[in-house]
């Protein structure tokens, strides 16, 4: 057994408890216990360690991110969904070519920012051996994408040799899962065939809905942005899309989905989504970047949907710091209490997306996961804002456990 103790341990359990002087008794597995630091020191104990000025948090968690596009620094063009759209057309096979170094880094600076989990979209599989053998704990969502038929059999196979390979590599810190890139971008049979394989392995779906005004326009009018695209990139003159928005939704009934952006919901569509087995991420600097907008927290309040945000990859961000998303979110949201959002963004990034990931983790709690990630905030034993100040100071961990092991991330 081990113990860890801080300053400040914000559990993120169902009554959101923060200990002061708190510590956390574990072993490679598992929370023993939790509580007073000098109480816990009365144990048997392998290792003590008291962290002053510190808050202990769950290691957060960044469910959407794709690695493979981490060479992005200024490349693609923001503050329209379509110029974006474009640029990554035009330059997609440049920014895959020799990703891994970008990848490596990109995991570095995940670790770096108390992330110990990630829900990973990988689009070619180029990401998959690096994070298999990272320290993180990763549900590594392959994704498929297509809509000529002409390559179905040929997209299928290369879909399936990624599934595998990612099946293959399965650990206590890996699991492979499906993704479906986005109405527009897959055909329904596709989306039928990776649908079946993940209800046949019961394993959670991410797709991407309605993050931009245009895709609604291609869905509901079948005009618009996408007309051009599918006539410019892909020599499709006759394009139509696959689906009305409820068909979409319907093909997910029985799925454990993650549906991400949703950024253009009618009441109909809060409605439909909330009838299904979902969450939903937002992205809220990529928001803002391509899509001039931010989620509509109001409403999935309305519909009970938990607070879940994620960073998106470098192809739409500057950054996969995830204390970086945060302090956006304090900022953006101006008409929320700024104490009560300090909480939830904590809860964003822990208990909430750790639900859908299934790795038992994202809670200080015993029986959970001993994944925990330490902060120093200088003064922090001192203030009686500590969520508020926990956001607007963290840059960086002081320390990082993922179970239960101190993670050297330097040398990750
Ligand atoms: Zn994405």
């Amino acid at each position: 057994m081990k113990l860890i103790g801080a300053s400040v341990i914000i559990t993120c359990d169902e009554r959101f408890t923060i200990i002061k002087d708190g510590g956390i008794l574990f072993d490679d597995e598992n929370i023993i216990k939790i509580g007073k630091f000098d109480e816990l020191k009365k144990s048997e104990l392998q290792e003590v360690r008291f962290y002053h000025s510190c808050v202990i948090t769950p290691a957060l968690i960044n469910s959407h991110i794709h690695f493979e596009f981490s060479k992005n620094y200024s490349t693609l063009q923001y503050g329209s969904f379509e110029k974006w759209l474009d640029s990554v057309m035009q330059n997609r096979d440049t920014l895959m070519q020799d990703s891994a170094s970008y990848i490596k880094n990109a995991i570095k600076e995940t670790l770096y920012s108390g992330v110990g989990c990630v829900g990973a979209i990988s689009s070619n599989g180029f990401d998959l051996e690096l994070l298999s053998k990272s320290a993180l704990k990763v549900v590594l969502f392959n994704e498929i994408m297509g809509s000529n038929k002409d390559f179905f059999n040929k997209i299928k196979d290369n879909f399936e040799a990624r599934l595998e390979k990612s099946k293959s590599l399965e650990s206590s810190t890996f699991k492979a899962a499906i993704a479906l890139h986005s109405p527009y971008s897959l055909d329904i049979e596709l989306a039928q065939y990776a649908i079946k394989k993940a209800q046949d392995s019961k394993m959670p779906i991410s797709t991407h809905f309605l993050e931009s005004k245009e895709e609604l326009t291609w869905l509901e009018n079948n005009d618009g942005y996408f007309r051009g695209f599918f006539r410019d990139f892909f020599k499709n003159e006759n394009a139509k899309p696959c689906y009305s928005k409820e068909s979409f939704l319907e093909l997910f009934k029985g799925c454990q989905t993650l549906f991400v952006h949703c950024l253009h919901l009618d009441d109909n569509d809060w409605n439909n989504i909330s009838k299904l087995t979902a969450d939903i991420v937002s992205c809220p600097r990529s928001n803002r970047l391509l899509n001039n907008k931010y989620f509509d927290l109001s409403k999935a309040n309305d519909y009970n949907f938990p607070f879940i945000i994620a960073t998106d990859g470098k192809s739409s961000n500057y950054s996969l710091n995830m204390l970086d998303e945060a302090r956006c979110v304090l900022f953006a949201y101006e008409n929320y209490d700024i104490n009560n959002l300090a909480k939830e963004i904590i809860l964003a990034m822990t208990k909430n997306p750790a639900k859908r990931l299934g790795f038992n983790n994202g809670v200080l709690e015993s029986s959970k996961a001993s994944d925990f990630a330490i902060f120093y905030i200088k003064d922090i034993d001192k203030t009686i804002q500590i969520e508020l100040n926990f956001i607007l100071h963290a840059r960086e961990v002081q320390d990082l456990y993922i179970n239960g092991k101190r993670i050297d991330i330097e040398n990750n």
